[in-house]
């Protein structure tokens, strides 16, 4: 479990003109190409992530999560997530890092996000939205082929585009059927 990850929500019903319910709810903030590097990673053939010393990221701790239970809630942001949390990248609501390798001009964090928003309107979803691993994995599965992967992550060399769309489609098979 880690508790410290998940995002809390209080629900109200306002329906009477006061509030009448309040219910909490739980789930982890994630951004939707970091759901899908986990499930790449999967597909690659990892069945556990370690920490990485390097960024400090919950990676691992996320990652993990997601495989062990997918029935783990998800609440989709383009802005840092879980995995961000500890990162010493972690500029708030922003990273800080350097652009990837492979593409110039922009910063990591716009980069992200280019590919965040791309992906939610492949998968017809939005910021906010809720749903479990397992039903973010069968959304996945059925809105993305491969050619989607290489729209998406098109600034990138054809060549490791093509090694990510093995391994995610490989990771999508293998998770949905979990
Ligand atoms: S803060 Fe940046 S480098 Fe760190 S995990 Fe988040 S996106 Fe990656």
């Amino acid at each position: 479990m880690i508790g410290s990850l998940y995002r809390c929500r209080h629900v109200r019903d306002n329906s009477a003109g006061k509030p009448t319910m309040s219910t909490t709810t739980k789930a982890l903030l994630i951004k939707p190409h970091h759901f899908l590097d986990v499930i790449k990673l999967f597909g690659s053939g990892l069945e556990r992530f370690v920490p990485n010393l390097e960024y400090g990221h919950d990676l691992w701790r996320v990652g993990n999560e997601i495989l062990d239970n997918p029935d783990v809630q998800l609440e989709l942001t383009i802005d840092n997530d879980a995995i961000c949390a500890p990162c010493r990248f972690n500029g708030g609501s922003a990273c800080s890092d350097v652009a990837s390798a492979h593409v110039t001009g922009i910063s990591k964090d716009e980069w992200n996000k280019r590919i965040d928003q791309r992906l939610l309107a492949l998968l017809g979803l939005e910021t906010g939205a809720r749903l479990s691993a397992r039903e973010l994995g069968r959304l996945a599965k059925q809105k993305l082929a491969p050619e989607d992967v290489f729209e998406v992550w098109k600034e990138h060399p054809i060549e490791v585009t093509t090694k990510r769309a093995g391994f995610l489609m490989a990771g999508l098979q293998k998770y949905t059927q979990r």
